[in-house]
């Protein structure tokens, strides 16, 4: 099989204005062309939908990832292919890659095999340049906190009490504790800084549930970026930024439409991580697939405690969005590491360790359909070493669950292998979708915290340190309680031990910090480590990229 890169460099694309306009009915007035193969939809044509109906909307969701890979993009981007081939019109909707990962060692996000987005070397690297944008208008706020200070601190600005931080996208670790302002006066005033990755930043998480240019604005405003030195809050609007930053994301507001490599339409747009925001393309361009098409194939982040949790608990609730159907990535050969096999070991047929891993699946679907009330089928990301007997095993299990269960080779076949699936989504659509949040707008945070912790994680309880409670009663008491909470915790595990595989259960989730995003209006709740700045490995992926003499690009994988 050759590489992602080679598929996706020897595919043939339509230009972009003939697509949108064969396949969209968009006229090339409002698309603006990036180059011949991709291009945004302009802000003026979307408002010229709003009237039309809606499709049906998919989620992809997945079991709790493991190093050995699941394949949620790869297969939102095969199911979208195949939907198109039996005759439904379908958009797929996905986040834009971030750079960090890109050079570091996950590799690229735009799918993989046969069934990805393209042109790839753009999509994974600077695209439309609108990670660029959210950075800069990141980084404007950020010199004017400081330029404040060093300009006579009328706000009062307590600098051991900023929250706000630099963001670049690139993984480098050497960013995450600094000190900026040294130098001597002239250079404003010392203090502790810190870097996070763009895709960590309120800013991204902002970008992608704001509705309209004002609401963006509003929301930027609404960043708590510190607080005075009697505790009080400031806000960006007060540093008065808040209008600049909306100018340095007017275009990037604007989603970004691409193809598949079956020519498949593929909104783009927003990438925000799944621990520490909600994980999912921007509100604007799910919202604007469905006028587009009769079904939208969307996928969210990690696996479906905290991907599809956050979909339906921060993203569905304020933006009206309702899934009908889901669907659920599993591989056998991540399941068989649930299930306790070693990673060196998943090339081998094991269906004792594939049998405990199903618990992981178990929990996941009953989540899905029990917790979320959404009709859902069990894709099976077909693998080159998995085996019949696996096979077997893994659809009598599932279906003895009552839940349908298919098949798909999209990543070695296209769409052609995914027909299966997307016969059983169609199918789904002919079921009520109730989707269901977790918790209720009035529960108060605390309460919050404990719906999500027992019925999806399987936890027996919530703990937290007596400052972090009193944190949380605070941001009750000053009204935040009815705003969605955003809980960060490890993608590798129910639990908040990464190491806990399966479907762990009678754990305590612990909160270790809770942090205001009071413009993307939801409350963070940090539960063990997470990384708001990653790393580069040892051997980068960077060191394999390169570029030939004719200015192609070879080893992004
Ligand atoms: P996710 O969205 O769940 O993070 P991706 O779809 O991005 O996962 O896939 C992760 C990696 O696994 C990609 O490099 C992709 O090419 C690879 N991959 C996905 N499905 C398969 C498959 N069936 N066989 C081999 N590699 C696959
Ligand atoms: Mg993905």
């Amino acid at each position: 099989m050759p590489s992602d890169i080679d598929i996706a460099q020897n595919a043939r694309l339509q230009r972009i204005t003939d697509l949108a306009r064969d396949r969209l009915g968009i006229a090339d007035e409002h698309l603006v062309p990036y180059g011949h193969y991709k291009a945004k939809l302009s802000l003026d044509y979307l408002r010229s939908l709003e009237s039309r109906p809606d499709g049906k909307l998919v989620l992809v969701t997945a079991i709790t990832p493991t190093p050995a890979g699941e394949g949620k993009t790869t297969t939102t981007v095969g199911l979208g292919d195949a939907l198109n081939r039996i005759g439904r019109k379908t958009i797929v909707a996905l986040r834009e890659p971030s750079l960090g990962p890109v050079f570091g060692m996950k590799g690229g996000a735009a799918g993989g095999g046969h069934a990805q987005v393209v042109p790839m070397e753009d999509i994974n690297l600077h695209f439309t340049g609108d990670f660029a944008a959210i950075a800069l208008a990141n980084n404007l706020l950020a010199a004017a906190i400081d330029n404040h200070v060093h300009h006579g601190n009328a706000l009062d600005i307590d600098v051991r009490r900023i929250g706000f931080k630099r963001v670049m996208d690139m993984n480098d670790r050497a960013l995450r504790d600094i000190t900026v302002g040294l130098g001597g006066p002239g250079n404003g005033v010392p203090r502790e800084d810190g870097f996070d990755i763009v895709v960590a930043s309120e800013v991204m998480a902002i970008f992608c549930l704001a509705t309209s240019l004002a609401d963006l604005k509003q929301r930027l405003g609404n960043i708590v970026v510190a607080e005075t030195r009697s505790r009080l809050p400031v806000h960006a609007r007060d540093l008065k930024v808040h209008g600049a930053m909306a100018v340095l994301l007017k275009d990037a507001f604007a989603p970004n439409l691409v193809q598949t490599l079956e020519h498949t339409p593929a909104i783009l747009h927003g990438g925000p991580f799944a621990n520490i925001a909600h994980g999912c393309n921007s509100v604007l361009a799910t919202k604007t697939a469905l006028k587009l098409a009769d079904v939208v194939v969307t996928e969210a982040g990690f696996g479906a405690d905290l991907g599809a949790e956050k979909f339906l608990d921060i993203k569905c609730r304020k933006s009206g969005l309702r899934p009908d159907a889901a669907v659920v990535v599993a591989t056998v050969r991540a399941l068989k590491h649930h299930g306790g096999a070693a990673l060196a070991e998943l090339g081998r047929e094991a269906l004792g360790a594939l049998e405990r891993g199903l618990d992981n699946l178990r929990r996941h679907v009953d989540n899905v359909r029990g917790v979320y009330g959404l009709p859902c089928v069990v894709a099976v990301n077909h693998f080159s070493a998995d085996t019949e007997a696996e096979h077997a095993l893994l659809r009598e299990r599932v279906q003895g669950w009552g839940v349908p269960i298919a098949l798909a080779r999209h990543w070695a076949e296209g769409g052609a292998g995914a027909e299966d699936l997307a016969r059983e989504v169609v199918r789904l659509f002919e079921q009520p979708s109730t989707p269901r949040f977790v918790y209720d707008d009035d529960d108060t945070l605390w309460e919050k915290l404990r719906k999500v912790a027992t019925r999806v994680y399987g936890a027996a309880d919530v703990e937290a340190p007596a400052a972090v409670r009193a944190r949380i009663e605070h941001l009750q008491a000053e009204g935040y309680g009815r705003w969605p909470i955003c809980i960060a915790k490890t993608q590798y595990s129910f639990s908040t031990d990464a190491k806990r595989r399966g479907a762990p259960s009678g754990h305590v989730l612990d909160v270790r910090e809770v942090r205001l995003a009071a413009g993307a209006e939801f409350i963070v709740m940090v539960c063990g480590d997470v990384m708001t700045m990653p790393g580069l490995p040892k051997t980068p992926a960077a060191e394999v990229i390169d570029l030939t003499e004719d200015g192609r690009v070879v080893g992004l994988f």
